[in-house]
């Protein structure tokens, strides 16, 4: 590894130079961000800082030579703890008085239980270590989700996260401008995430261009919409939205939304409670966990999140540039928010003081899951939370490339930079059927079993899958159908394309992790991930010896 040390006085340029892959090149690739921020090393390189090479190809190549000593400055000691930074952001509020509800409402929402205690289909498990926290969902006592954060996440684990930035360049051919956020990538912002103020643009020629709305060295306030993956910077928008457990604030905007998944009655009382405390000069959507809710504790979201938002307008008057303002909550939280409810028996957290903080949240938002909260002290159960689950298994199982299907066919998962492969192949045993039967029904089992493994493995962007070639149209329909059947179970957006000329069936998932593989393990240093070992007989230089 190259990596530049503080103090080091290259040139951009000649960064650029020092890590830019020339033709005929057999230099590994860069590494993959999770083994990049997973050492932060004590002297201030990071091995893996070069992993911004592809990217400041573009971003940095104009970059001007006076940043280059405050920039390599702050790429030492950055992540979370360290305490040199001027301002601190603001943090998401987890902490607000516990909001009271009558006996009445409280066991009206406390739902289902059996022999006095609660009951629901998941289960969630929260494992915190020094170097890494675990986030297991368990359906019944099957794993069908697993998060990992670690705590130097501050650099690819951004999402939701909101910078007072810096455009270094603007590139009209892209409709993009780079700007610094302060991590080692440049983050890219689209002309179609900028959020124009009417007053101020000239739209009579239309919509203007990107080259006229920003310039070189103009500071902006911007949220990373897509954490940065592989050599790609992180993505920004314009539109900052504040997630709250039942709304969502859209500061200075017009827009507002109730979620589509609430019944017309549920809309409609919602919608009265909104016109009365939906602060005048912001937008609020009102999200799916709203069902029910009284409205002091919508009101009491809002409020959280107009002071949020306050805090960090405030700070971004006097942060330098640039800086995070906003940091997103750990992912334990962040879960939390966004899933805990009754379908979950129960949340065990084996950290104290995470277990504190969920617990502070929970009173404070839906006090009523609050014995659903338990917390899961390892040294007492001489197991480990993961190990008592019997997580550990069932999490290496979901690392394999190959899956199998219950009437004995497979799936092999391949995953590539650009997009992931999934091909399906048949069991060597037909049994009694036709041959077309038997196809049909092993591709059933695994439009099934694919969008669970997509869940499982957090796989995002395109993904493409090779079902078994079928004659029949009917099943080829029907098989399509099951597909998105299974698919609709997931929260995460999906978008499933018609069926390729090729017989491929072509998706995207929205990519919300890394995903599994890249945040669990790093690439093997003999082989760099390829995962052969070259015969050195055929490339020897001397005969013999
Ligand atoms: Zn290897």
């Amino acid at each position: 590894m190259n990596a530049p040390k503080i103090g080091e006085s290259r040139t951009a340029a000649s960064d650029l130079e020092a890590t830019k892959p020339k033709i005929g090149d057999s230099r590994p690739a860069p590494a993959q961000s999770a083994s990049a921020v997973s050492k932060p090393s004590s002297n201030g390189s990071r091995s893996g800082a070069d992993s911004s090479d592809g990217h400041s190809s573009a971003g940095n190549s104009s970059g001007r030579s006076g940043s280059g000593g405050r920039r390599r400055r702050r790429r030492g000691g950055r992540g979370r703890g360290s305490t040199n930074r001027a301002v601190r952001p603001v943090e998401h509020l987890v902490s607000d008085a516990p909001v009271k509800l009558d006996e009445k409402t409280l066991e009206r929402r406390r739902g289902r239980r059996r022999k006095g205690r609660p009951v629901g289909r998941y289960t969630m498990l929260v494992q915190v270590r020094s170097g890494a926290t675990q986030i297991a969902v368990l359906e019944g006592r099957a794993l069908i989700e697993h998060h990992i954060s670690r705590p130097a996440d501050d650099i690819s684990q951004i999402h939701g996260n909101i910078y007072m930035g810096q455009v270094q360049n603007v590139l009209p051919g892209m409709e993009a401008a780079f700007v610094d956020i302060g991590t080692p990538k440049n983050a890219v912002l689209y002309r179609g995430d900028l959020v124009l103020d009417p007053e101020d643009t000239d739209t009579s020629n239309g919509t203007p261009r990107i080259e006229n709305l920003l310039e070189p060295r103009q500071t902006i306030l911007c949220q990373v919409a897509k954490n940065p993956i592989a050599h790609k910077g992180a993505r920004l928008t314009q539109e900052v939205s504040l997630p709250g457990r039942f709304v969502v604030l859209v500061p200075n905007s017009p827009t507002h939304g109730i979620s589509k998944r609430l019944a017309d009655r549920e809309r409609k009382r919602l919608r009265k409670v909104l016109d009365r405390c939906k602060p005048e000069e912001h937008g609020i959507i009102v999200r799916t966990a709203a069902e029910k809710i009284t409205a002091e504790e919508l009101e009491r979201d809002v409020r959280r999140l107009v002071k949020q938002w306050e805090q960090i307008e405030a700070l971004s008057k006097r942060a330098r540039v640039p800086s995070l303002l906003y940091r997103e909550p750990d992912m334990a939280v962040r879960v939390v928010r966004e899933e805990f409810n009754q379908d979950f028996r129960s949340v065990l957290i084996d950290d104290e003081r995470l277990y504190d903080e969920i617990h502070d949240y929970v009173s404070s938002v839906a006090p009523e899951l609050l014995e659903r909260l338990e917390y899961y002290d390892a040294e007492n159960e001489h197991l480990s939370l993961l190990e008592r689950h019997h997580v550990h298994e069932q999490f290496i199982k979901a690392l394999d490339r190959k899956v199998w299907l219950p009437g004995g066919g497979s799936l092999i998962i391949e995953n590539t930079e650009a997009l992931t492969v999934i091909d399906v192949n048949t069991g060597k045993n037909v049994g009694n059927h036709s041959l077309e039967e038997t196809v049909f029904r092993n591709n059933l089992e695994a439009a099934i079993e694919i969008p669970r493994q997509l869940r499982l493995r957090d796989i995002g962007g395109i993904i493409v899958i090779d079902f078994v070639d079928m004659e029949k149209r009917a099943n080829r329909e029907e098989v399509i159908k099951a597909f998105r059947e299974s698919l609709s179970r997931d929260k995460t957006r999906t978008q499933v394309l018609e069926i390729s000329e090729l017989g491929l069936v072509e998706m995207t998932r929205k990519r919300i992790g890394e995903g599994l593989l890249e945040s669990s393990s790093v690439q093997c240093e003999h082989c760099e991930g390829r995962g052969l070992v070259l015969d050195s007989e055929l490339v020897r230089s001397t005969r013999g010896g």
